[in-house]
């Protein structure tokens, strides 16, 4: 029992765990809770906090989110431990920084590409919901002590997400001249399976946008982070965050981010840097006039030709806005300062359904396989999808958690689910939607669930509230053998003949049987043959025997099922 005097008392404004409690209710050998301060000076409890920023969102960035306080974009690896024993002396607040302990060590992850290239429509709407399609030829590195990224080749980057504000409607490309870099400092976050690197070029690095004969953004710093797949095999998103070099504020008193606001066109962000921006693809340069006024011209606006902007006011601080006026009138645009330079932040995003980075084989030069694993005795585990793609409205079960609590899910994660509607609100569909009010009956494998649009989206789907699962399971959990969906409207759609789902590992285990009868020539024969005698459908049987005699044919690694994730 401390009687510190000096700790001045910590409540968390979430679960209001004061940091008294710790001395008082620590009874039973428990860590005491710790608190952690935001850069915006708030303090949370680590488990309400954390809660927070792992909590997964529509843009499937996480480890960043609103602070609940005064909702400032915070970053989980910029929180600070208020030390409870000595108020001052602060620690970032880390994971293990230990390589050699990571569960990703020793690995490469080399980028794989997921979209199919052939529909320049498809490619026309991932461009605009998704922002980023190409990949960046990024190579991470755990090898050695140090993480380290290499570049393919000059490294052409795409910025896509504005830290401020969510996703950038300015989307700009910017190549830049790095061949590889060593992370200064990295540590894993062990309970999100994130990894966070940060790096301070000693010389900032510029850009070559646009090919102009003058290096266009300065960039004095980069922060990277990885978020996991449970088993490390692949990289589910990532974000690059490179910082602005800091300029002079007397020189440039217009650096920084700035929300722009063209009449009643809908704001985007820019980054002055040097009194230089991008603006819609055009570069534009700030001078300051004989009057000390700032000016600059707008480029080709919306065929009034070049306009010439003067700020007569007086430089503003974050939030507050300038309005620029013209020689001409009539041009109504408006600045509101996000951030000053010393804190403006570019950032490019990944995530599976665009880009996903795969761990690398050396050995044989090629990827391991990822996906989806069979588990031929019990339900939990095991992913079922239908149309040979996961994350087509694929179901997932999940293996009970700690608690032993089930859950299971729809994904919605494959690209090709951009060309479905969208929820009657007009939102996306969620990636994943979980299942509600599950059962399992191992007796007659029978799996019910509720996918509730309206009780968890407050909306509908293509005029749809609820739909209740009935899904029976062949003994062996290689297909669905029978059952129902009903909705809310129209008739119940029944498994095996409007549904037609397939276990998502059917081709490993498939592969697997193989080798083990040694090659035996009819082996694809005999599994359809028990797949008919077990029950199958003859569409899930058509499902079924395509895999299995594509991988009699087999002499690549292809898979006929799309993982995707
Ligand atoms: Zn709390
Ligand atoms: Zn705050």
């Amino acid at each position: 029992m401390t009687t510190s005097a000096s700790t001045a008392e910590l409540t968390c404004p979430i679960c209001l765990i004061s940091s008294n409690d710790n001395d008082t209710t620590n009874t039973n050998n428990e860590d005491p809770v710790k608190f952690l301060q935001t850069p915006c000076n708030h303090h949370f409890c680590q488990p309400c906090i954390e809660r927070v920023l792992l909590k997964p969102r529509s843009n499937n960035i996480i480890t960043m989110g609103p602070c609940p306080m005064c909702r400032l974009p915070i970053i989980l690896f910029d929180l600070e431990y208020i030390s409870s024993d000595n108020t001052d002396s602060c620690t970032r607040y880390i994971g293990n920084s230990d390589v050699s302990t990571w569960p990703i060590a020793n690995s490469q992850y080399k980028q794989r590409s997921l979209i199919p290239m052939e529909t320049d429509e498809l490619l026309q709407r991932l461009i605009s919901r998704k922002g980023v399609i190409e990949g960046y030829g990024i190579t991470f590195c755990f090898q050695n002590s140090k993480p380290s990224m290499e570049f393919s080749s000059n490294l052409n980057i795409v910025f896509d997400y504005d830290f401020k504000e969510g996703t950038n409607n300015n989307i700009d490309e910017h190549l830049l001249p790095l061949s590889s870099i060593v992370f200064d400092t990295s540590y894993f976050h062990q309970r999100s399976n994130t990894f966070h690197g940060r790096v301070v070029f000693a010389n900032p690095i510029c850009d070559m946008n646009n090919n102009d004969d003058k290096p266009f953004y300065f960039y004095e710093q980069l922060h990277c982070t990885l978020h996991f797949s449970e088993n490390g095999n692949y990289i589910r998103a990532g974000y690059l965050r490179w910082k602005l070099a800091t300029t002079s504020t007397r020189d440039y008193p217009l650096d920084g981010c700035w929300e722009v606001q063209y009449t009643d066109d809908l704001p985007i962000t820019i980054s002055v840097q040097q009194h230089f921006f991008t603006y819609k693809g055009s570069n534009c340069q700030i001078t300051i006039g004989d009057d000390s006024f700032p000016r600059f011209t707008w480029p080709n606006s919306y065929g009034h030709g070049e306009v010439k902007l003067i700020c007569n006011q007086p430089i503003q601080d974050i939030d507050e806005s300038i309005q620029w006026t013209t020689i001409h009138g009539h041009h109504l645009i408006k600045w509101r300062r996000k951030s000053n330079i010393d804190d403006c932040w570019k950032v490019s995003t990944f995530k599976a359904g665009t880009i996903v980075y795969q761990t690398y084989n050396q050995n044989s030069g090629s990827s391991i396989s990822l996906g989806p694993k069979h588990y031929p005795n019990q339900l939990w585990g095991n992913s079922f999808c239908q149309g040979y793609c996961v994350g087509m409205a694929s179901y997932h079960f999940l293996k009970p958690d700690c608690n032993g609590n089930l859950h299971a899910y729809i994904s919605y994660e494959s690209p090709r689910t951009e060309m479905w509607p969208s929820l009657d609100n007009g939102d996306n569909v969620p990636s994943r939607v979980p299942f509600r009010n599950i059962q399992w009956n191992s007796e007659t494998r029978t799996f019910n669930g509720d996918i509730c649009w309206e009780e968890d989206y407050n909306t509908t789907w293509m005029g749809e509230r609820l739909w209740k699962y009935e899904i029976t399971f062949d003994s062996t959990f290689m297909f669905v053998l029978s059952g129902t969906v009903t909705r809310s409207t129209g008739e119940p759609h029944k498994f095996g003949i409007d549904l037609v789902y397939i276990n998502a590992a059917i081709e490993s285990t498939l592969k697997e049987e193989l080798q083990n009868s040694q090659g035996e020539y009819m082996q694809h024969l005999e599994a359809i043959r028990r797949w008919r005698d077990a029950g199958a459908t003859p569409k899930t049987l058509d499902m079924l025997g395509e895999v299995a005699i594509s991988i009699m044919d087999d002499d690549s690694s292809s898979s006929v099922i799309d993982f995707n994730l």
